[in-house]
């Protein structure tokens, strides 16, 4: 599909979904090096977001108007570290999205600004075991997949490929940002949360793409 209004709302769906269908998977990883609500976290903030969608009045035009509907839901729904950290990569990424229809370019810059906005509020970088682990080679897929000539379907999907490798290399990892680094050693070996969550988010997105 073309990467506008109707692709944004399909994929706000589809993440409420996929995030409510790992639910019990998202606590068991956050319960290994965390407090056990990151699936719980995302599942109450993303039903809170299809509902607000349901009743939204006028419907959406452009891809940003969902995006910043999703990222002022999820910073007053969601606890914890998780909320402002995707609150934020939305709202950025509704900035930088206030056309109808997104090209490849279009795509990349959504994906800059969201990964410019995790790492603006967590101040991570890569290699801390966070979500900025997911995001950062999801970006780096799109921007060459973009140069390549790819279009915006086949850049999402590139990026969600990236991503879910990235949320797997989070495993050997040592934490050093957000509750898991109170472990230290200790956080090494097991998946990280918030980049695992990134993964299916960013998948749920290539899937709406090649709807
Ligand atoms: P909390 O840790 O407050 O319970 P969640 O469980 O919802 O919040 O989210 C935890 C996830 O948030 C982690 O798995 C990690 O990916 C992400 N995270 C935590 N702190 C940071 C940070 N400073 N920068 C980026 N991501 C972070
Ligand atoms: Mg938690
Ligand atoms: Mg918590």
């Amino acid at each position: 599909m073309t990467l506008d209004v109707a692709w944004a709302i399909d994929w706000t769906r589809r993440s409420a979904r996929v995030v409510t269908e790992h639910r019990e998977e998202l606590i068991e990883l956050d319960r290994q090096i965390g407090d056990g609500d990151h699936g719980e976290n995302l599942t109450r903030g993303y039903t809170a977001v299809v509902a607000r969608l349901d009743a939204l009045e006028p419907a959406p035009v452009l891809v940003g108007d969902v995006l910043k509907l999703v990222a002022t839901t999820l910073m007053s729904t969601v606890g914890g570290a998780a909320g402002p950290l995707y609150g934020t990569a939305y709202l950025r990424a509704a900035k930088v999205s206030a056309t109808p229809v997104l090209d490849s370019a279009g795509v990349v810059a959504l994906l800059e600004a969201a990964l410019e906005g995790i790492v603006a509020r967590g101040k991570a970088t890569t290699g801390e075991k966070t979500m900025v682990d997911a995001w950062t080679p999801a970006v780096e897929a799109a921007v060459a997949a973009a140069d390549a000539g790819a279009d915006a379907a086949a850049v999402v999907a590139a990026a969600a490929q990236a991503a879910a490798a990235g949320a797997q290399a989070t495993i050997p990892l040592v934490a050093t940002k957000g509750r898991a680094s109170y472990l230290g050693e200790r956080s090494a070996g097991h998946l990280d949360p918030g980049a695992a969550s990134s993964a299916l988010i960013l998948q749920a997105a290539a899937d709406s793409a090649s709807a």
